[in-house]
């Protein structure tokens, strides 16, 4: 680790917490130097939902590659492009009857974000911009603006603008409804608040805390941004490309925002691709308006195209579903066997954690996994939660596996805890 210390700057953060050189990963497991095995309960936090090296992927990439196939095109039109766009509309938008224009912005999260603050500004000739407490939508100043953490705004060194933050779902408790509070105040002339441009949300705030949205609630606000000519947009980052069980994880809610952001695994093989996707009415942009040198990542475009089909079988969704409840059966467990330690259970589909009374037990539980041969990171504001997300490839015995890793390191965290307090937990 020398290398890194010496030469890498100080802003590193992942390799601070696992601690060794990785070599070589084949879809839920990844090897150090040493050859150590690790199970990989993090998926490159979303990026590689279908597993590390994914074979059906790869043989795609290594034909497009050997064919000396595009690789950098800005955005050209290729071939390439052409074969992603028209795998999205057959294989995603057309089988969920929805419609929208694919934007290609910068081939990260937060430039999604850009594009899609910049086109609802655009199209309503408005400002602010309405986000919730815990909110994570990037890291360059306009999506940061839309982040709530306060470590990370103030890591921007200058004033954040344009944006009101709101109470998300369940802030106050399940008894406190918060589309009311968020009704009243964008209705009432005299609350203070400049008429949004936007709503932008995430359905699971997944470095927030996996605070999840009801399927009303999420309604409640479609209806709001409707009644005032708002748009809506979903940060479909971290909980697209199925991590909530469905392609996208406003599907069951039935609502239709107007910008959906999607990055992370929609490169398929961990490559950075991004897209903003814009109901065509609002596909107001000038050429060139936002611009970019990484959007014709072809490499990526071959990935997605491929790994678009996952979701033309039954078997593999059946098998998410299989594997959600095998986790929440597994995690509800845990928790009742320990209720002094985890207060909660949280999460949707393939990202669900355990929520701790004392949030240092999270952080000591991931350290613990790790030296157990387990990646796993925590999330929340006070990083309280123990954040679980495999690949949605995982294979249920090694999901199993990993799961035992977990229940032990928690029982290591919890004997440690005894010597100096009166913890138990059920065996
Ligand atoms: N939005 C959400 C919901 C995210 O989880 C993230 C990344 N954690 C981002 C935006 C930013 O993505 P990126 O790191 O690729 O800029």
């Amino acid at each position: 680790m020398k290398v890194f210390e010496n030469l890498e700057s100080e802003v590193r953060s992942y390799c601070r917490s696992f601690t060794t050189v990785f070599a070589k990963a084949s879809n839920a497991m990844m090897w150090d130097v040493a050859g150590k095995s690790y199970i990989d309960f993090f998926a490159g936090a979303g990026a590689l939902n279908y597993g590390h090296n994914n074979t059906r992927i790869r043989s795609q990439l290594i034909r497009y590659l050997m064919e000396d196939g595009v690789t950098h095109s800005l955005d050209m039109a290729t071939e390439a492009k052409k074969n992603f766009l028209t795998a999205f509309k057959a294989l995603i938008l057309e089988p969920r009857q929805l419609d929208y224009k694919v934007m290609f912005p910068g081939p990260t999260g937060t430039n999604a974000v850009e594009s899609a603050l910049k086109i609802a500004r655009k199209v309503t000739g408005r400002t602010n911009i309405i986000s919730f407490t815990n909110a994570f939508h990037g890291m360059s100043a306009g999506s940061l603006a839309a982040t709530g953490n306060r470590f990370k705004r103030n890591g921007a060194g200058m004033k954040l603008n344009g944006t009101t933050f709101m109470p998300y779902d369940g802030y106050f408790g399940q008894s406190v409804d918060t589309s009311m509070i968020l009704e009243k105040m964008i209705d009432d002339p005299g609350s203070g608040i400049d008429l949004p441009a936007a709503i932008i949300l995430e359905t699971v705030q997944g470095e927030g805390g996996l605070n999840t949205a009801g399927a009303d609630w999420l309604r409640r606000v479609e209806q709001i941004c409707r009644k005032h000519g708002m748009l809506l947009i979903v940060d479909d980052v971290q909980m697209g490309c199925g991590r909530t069980g469905t392609f996208f994880s406003f599907e069951d809610a039935g609502i239709e925002p107007d910008i959906v952001c999607l990055s992370k695994s929609i490169g398929g093989y961990g490559l950075p691709l991004a897209l903003t996707l814009i109901k065509p009415a609002y596909d107001v942009w000038q050429p060139g308006e936002h611009n970019g040198t990484f959007r014709g990542n072809n490499l990526a475009f071959i990935a997605a195209a491929e790994a678009l089909h996952y979701w033309t079988s039954e078997e593999f969704r059946q098998g998410l579903a299989e594997k959600e409840n095998q986790l929440r059966k597994k995690l509800k467990k845990l928790a009742a066997g320990a209720p002094e330690t985890i207060a909660e259970v949280r999460g949707k589909g393939l990202i669900q954690g355990l929520v701790f009374h004392k949030a240092e037990w999270a952080s000591a539980l991931c350290a613990e996994a790790f030296k157990r041969g387990l990646i796993m990171e925590t999330s929340g504001p006070h990083d309280e939660v123990a954040k679980i997300m495999p690949p949605l490839t995982i294979e249920p015995q090694v999901l199993e596996r990993g799961l035992f890793i977990v229940e032990k390191a928690l029982y290591a965290v919890v004997e440690q805890e005894r010597s100096g307090g009166k913890l138990s937990l059920a065996k």
